[in-house]
């Protein structure tokens, strides 16, 4: 009996997209399953390690490919694992991969959709950009019974139970769109197979009515030389090989020989994915074992920090029929793991010295993600602190700590960095002042793992980091931008003591704040603003304590320091009116509106809003009075 299903919501809309044109060049629709097909056989070539009679008397693999021009029709078939009912519904008819759900139920418009999906690929689903209905029988892999899927990509697609299936793998018969006739041209097909599939493994053979040709080399892509590859071929492959759309940033194919064998062949990708910080992403690197695929799933094999990498590794030394469980804590795996990392984080620091511009595209990408290598592994951190880039107060283009220590004014030492939201917002940060004041870079750190690896990494070569918005911050001792030209004519304000006055200000503001801060002091960093909050030098900084908030690992707050700017002629005024009678209480007001100002600025939850509303009201109606 045949069910009617309806697609998940996500697919109906990225069928959509599909349909109505987007890739110029809708031929990939031939990649995706031919793809497919060989992904399904090294499937079932691994089961088949583990459980041997699988394959029956049909060993060996084979793709076909075979068109039908009076019936408009062509075909694609593999026996590979196949799919049963519960494959098949899951498999065609929801977006299983994690977060692609979301990023489609995002794509806005259809032009944006378009734009975007190109870039992010769509397997199955392509064949709906030439085909107007499918139909997908397959017979999994030591089951008897088979099944029919079919669908048009308008919502729906049956499903029923089919004796006409092949014995073993999947047939996908596509119906042709009008217009789409030159698919069904075996020399166009020849062609595509040709620059696309190529490196496929398994023979891809077209079957015609007088011969039947193989048309790719079928031979592992990572095991023939390097001269022999061409340059479309390692494209294509990584195409395969990560899922992937754009094109590879970087490159590494390799055979390591010695006490341990393997080879592998490594791509990082030129775009983000949108899912690079999804907990159960999908398609990690391949592992094979002599030729034949274990698994993209093993967390054994790479660092979480270098995830972004997509390809193979393949290697001599492990058992065949190893199961993924075992694979968890197999010392040989332990041993590849440790030199791949060495391998590619040895590349990209060559990357970064040989095109440092370059290196800033890949950086922008995966950044944040080897920034957790930082306090997860010990060993390549002075590797991965040198990698790491850095938007800056003084340059535009982010820069490395070698190049932010080679500009550090006499005297300075230390590292200052303030991290926050966006260099935009933090740059306006009145904790900066003194330092722009001064001529003195501080690294604006945005991404959000910074917090973490900053608690666990206290200094680059001997320099600690120091947040700009935390401890008694003092830039006396660092020279001024034009010191040597001004012979200390143009003294530097921020130098200056602070007068009597303010002492005795600070006193009063600290007496009327009471437990509301932690100190109030005079600020050595401030230049313009009148006030601003930092933390106290053993307090967690404010920016990571909101975030650990916004994520819920943290209730508490920690109580601040309100540095007041002796040099304001706000703060001045107020100075002069300390200890005069009948100044207290409006003194007090002052002190709570300034309070809740440097709460603003920090972009802290004022605790009262409705009280900072009723004071700030009243000053400004006194204001008006006066004029
Ligand atoms: P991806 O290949 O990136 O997972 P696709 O849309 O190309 O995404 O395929 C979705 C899923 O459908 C595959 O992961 C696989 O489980 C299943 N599938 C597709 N084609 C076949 C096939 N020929 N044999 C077995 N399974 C298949
Ligand atoms: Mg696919």
């Amino acid at each position: 009996a045949e069910e009617k299903l309806s697609f998940q919501a996500e697919v109906s809309r990225l069928l959509d997209i599909v349909a109505n044109a987007l890739y110029s060049n809708k031929e990939i629709f031939l990649r995706e399953l031919v793809s497919n097909a060989s992904d399904a056989c090294d499937r079932l070539r691994y089961a088949a390690q583990l459980q041997s009679d699988l394959l029956g008397d049909d060993s060996d693999f084979q793709i076909t490919v075979a068109s039908d021009a009076k019936a408009k029709t062509l075909v694609i078939s593999d026996n590979g694992i196949g799919m049963n009912r519960e494959d098949l519904i899951e498999s065609l008819g929801t977006i299983a991969k994690s977060g692609t759900a979301a990023f489609v139920a995002g794509l806005e418009n259809k032009e944006d959709g378009a734009n975007l999906i190109g870039q992010f690929g769509v397997g199955f689903y392509s064949s709906f950009m030439v085909a107007d209905s499918v139909e997908v029988l397959s017979r999994k892999a030591g089951d008897t019974e088979g099944w029919r899927w079919t669908s048009d990509g308008h919502g729906e697609f049956t499903i029923e139970e089919c004796a006409d299936t092949p014995a073993r793998g999947t047939r996908i018969t596509l119906h042709m769109k009008k217009g789409q006739e030159e698919f069904l041209d075996p020399q166009r097909l020849r062609g595509i197979v040709k620059t696309y599939s190529d490196h496929i493994a398994i023979p891809v053979a077209l079957v015609g009515k007088e011969k039947t040709e193989t048309l790719n080399s079928a031979s592992a892509l990572w095991t023939r030389p390097k001269s022999e590859i061409s340059e479309e071929q390692y494209k294509e492959f990584y195409h395969h090989v990560g899922h992937a759309f754009d094109d590879p940033w970087l490159r590494l194919h390799f055979k390591a020989e010695g006490m341990i064998e393997y080879s592998g062949l490594l791509y990082v990708p030129s775009t983000k994915p949108f899912d690079l910080f999804h907990p159960d992403r999908k398609h990690g690197l391949k592992l094979y074992v002599r030729r034949v695929f274990i698994t993209d799933d093993c967390a054994e094999l790479l660092p979480s920090y270098l995830r972004f990498l997509r390809g193979v590794i393949d290697t001599e030394d492990l058992p065949l029929n190893i199961s993924r469980e075992l694979l968890q804590h197999n010392p040989m795996l332990a041993k590849i793991r440790k030199a791949l990392v060495k391998r590619v984080v040895g590349e990209l620091t060559k990357q970064a010295k040989k095109k440092p511009e370059d290196y800033l595209a890949f950086w922008d990408n995966f950044g944040a993600v080897l920034k957790e290598g930082l306090y997860e592994d010990e060993t390549q951190r002075p590797a991965l602190l040198e990698l790491a880039r850095f938007a800056s107060s003084l340059a535009d283009q982010p820069t490395g700590l070698d190049g932010y220590v080679e500009r550090m004014k006499d005297g300075q030492d230390a590292i200052y960095y303030i991290s926050g939201e966006s260099a935009e917002a933090l740059l306006k940060s009145p904790q900066l002042e003194g330092f722009a004041d001064k001529g003195i870079e501080v690294l604006l750190l945005t991404d959000s793992v910074d917090e973490f690896w900053l608690s666990t990494v206290p200094q680059y070569k001997d320099l600690p980091f120091k947040s700009a918005t935390r401890g008694d911050i003092d830039l006396g001792k660092v020279k001024a931008k034009d010191a040597d030209s001004s012979e200390g004519k143009d003294k530097d304000k921020s130098d200056e003591e602070a007068p009597a006055e303010v002492s005795a200000l600070v006193a009063f503001v600290k007496l009327a704040l009471k437990d509301e801060v932690k100190d109030v002091r005079a600020s050595k960093r401030l230049t313009s603003s009148a006030v601003c909050l930092v933390a106290d030098d053993g307090d967690i900084d404010m920016h990571l304590e909101r975030l650990l908030k916004q994520h819920r690992q943290l209730d508490s707050s920690a109580t601040r320091i309100l540095e007041i700017n002796p040099r304001h002629s706000l703060i001045k005024s107020l100075a002069a009116q300390v200890g005069k009678d009948g100044a207290a209480a409006e003194l007090e007001e002052v002190a709570r509106l300034l309070l809740d100002q440097a709460r603003i600025l920090e972009g802290e939850p004022l605790p009262d809003p409705a009280a900072f509303a009723a004071r700030l009201t009243r000053q400004v109606e006194g204001s008006l009075k006066g004029l």
